[in-house]
């Protein structure tokens, strides 16, 4: 069996971090399965989505390295539901229903108020044929309703949540489609699933009772369900479901300097009983990804974990990753000499200035001679060979200074800094005339 997965977002917004690790780990499991992993677009919804959401979508994934193998629109597949949904008419699986919205909400708060679960009572399945053509004749258009069967327990065993079962009987019959011929998410997911061959749904745990349903559909199609796995939510660092959550998309952590490394490593621990490591190669994180790893409880999303992380992938992250993006000029040797100081890529460019100059020198007025001594010996350095150790060598000896008292003068003349990059990787940076010219001041 080939595995099939989906990641089937509603272009409605931008993806945040919560879609982000649903496409992750439907793209981890179809890649370490050998499968392929598909991108669905679930635009039926034609006043809320939007074009610009889609593109965002596709870049977003692209950014992450979550790279599609096919992409479908649910808007160019309107036939196919069209033809299914006929077949669960003829059926008598699907059937039409009448009732106003406020008659529903009427319906529902007299079941709840004399508490009892507001569930439909079906008043629509049992009109007589007269009923049904005198409404129509009146002008009232239906909507549809899914019939659920009854007789037995829904029963699934979810790769995440283990063993599953909901009585149908205390269920609503789902509406699938809108009076005015419009499609809700619930049936057109399933006849997707079927027609794509998706062998594992992998999403969000709101999902659950929507599962139930689904299941049911599949069956009265005539199709084997896929596996179902469905992931406890992620909740904010203060441990409550945040909104911040929902607004921090890819374009946010762009913004932010985090690599889409650090975000696939989190993501693709997070909540599993697994530690999350620095991994810049997805390769080991798909070696353990297995949904048995996943606990139920809400997983918490950490922006100052995710910074961390980010800081110590950028170490890891080798000069071809990253030279498109390093300041101009900065060399293989310029990215190792500044990359274990990085918190972001960005601040390349600050260490790149330290070496190019122009740098306000810090110069305590007391080091004025031991600096002007330093330049002297600098300019008869042999500077092809770790001028640092040399410099600082040969300074200890004339001066008998040693520690931060010999080497904090050089750093705050050499950089205008008191920390940052190894000395002895920064200086033949910096080179000769410049280390020279910046310790005369
Ligand atoms: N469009 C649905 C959503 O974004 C898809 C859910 C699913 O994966 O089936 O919630």
């Amino acid at each position: 069996m080939t595995v099939v997965t989906r990641f089937a977002p509603s272009p409605t917004g931008r993806l945040h971090v919560g879609n982000i690790r649903t496409a992750l780990h439907n793209w981890m499991w179809a890649r370490k399965q050998g499968g392929r992993f598909l991108l669905r677009i679930d635009d039926t919804d034609g006043e809320r989505s939007r074009e610009e959401h889609v593109l965002s979508i596709r870049d977003d994934l692209a950014w992450l390295g979550l790279v599609p193998d096919g992409e479908a629109r649910q808007s160019q597949r309107f036939d196919l539901y069209e033809r299914r949904f006929a077949e669960l008419a003829a059926a008598g699986r699907v059937y039409p229903a009448y009732e106003t919205q406020q008659e529903l909400d009427l319906k529902r708060k007299i079941l709840l108020g004399r508490g009892l679960p507001p569930v439909y009572d079906r008043a629509a399945l049992a009109l007589a044929d007269a009923d049904r053509a005198r409404l129509e004749a009146e002008g009232v258009r239906p909507h549809w309703r899914f019939r659920l069967d009854h007789s037995a327990a829904i029963e699934w065993h979810d790769l995440i949540r283990g063993p599953q079962r909901f009585d149908p009987a205390t269920m609503s019959d789902p509406v699938v489609r809108r009076a005015d011929g419009s499609w809700l998410y619930l049936l057109p997911s399933v006849i997707d699933d079927i027609d794509m061959g998706i062998t594992h749904v992998v999403r969000g745990e709101d999902h659950v009772s929507n599962t139930a349903a689904q299941l049911q559909m599949f069956d009265a199609l005539g199709a084997t369900p896929p596996a179902f796995a469905h992931e406890a939510l992620l909740t904010g660092s203060e441990g409550k479901l945040s909104k911040r959550l929902g607004s921090l998309g890819a374009d946010h952590f762009r913004n932010a300097g985090i690599e889409p490394q650090a975000i696939v490593a989190l993501l693709a621990r997070l909540g599993t009983s697994d530690p999350v490591e620095p991994q810049a190669d997805p390769a080991p994180l798909l070696a353990t990804f297995d949904f048995a790893r996943f606990g139920r409880a809400p997983a918490r999303f950490d922006e100052a974990e995710l910074a961390q992380l980010n800081a110590r992938i950028l170490h890891q992250l080798d000069y071809e990753t990253v030279a498109s993006r390093l300041p101009a000029g900065m060399d293989e040797a310029g990215w190792d000499a500044v990359r274990p100081n990085l918190s972001t890529l960005a601040e390349a460019a600050d260490w790149w200035q330290v070496v190019e100059g122009p740098v306000d020198a810090v110069r305590d007025p007391g080091d004025s001679a031991f600096l002007a001594q330093a330049a002297q010996v600098a300019a008869g350095l042999d500077w092809s060979d770790d001028p640092w150790h040399a410099l600082t060598n040969a300074l200890k000896d004339a001066t008998g200074r040693k520690g931060k008292a010999l080497f904090l003068p050089l750093r705050r003349a050499l950089t205008g800094r008191d920390s940052g990059p190894d000395m002895a990787a920064l200086l033949p940076l910096i080179g000769r005339d410049r280390a020279i010219a910046r310790l005369r001041g």
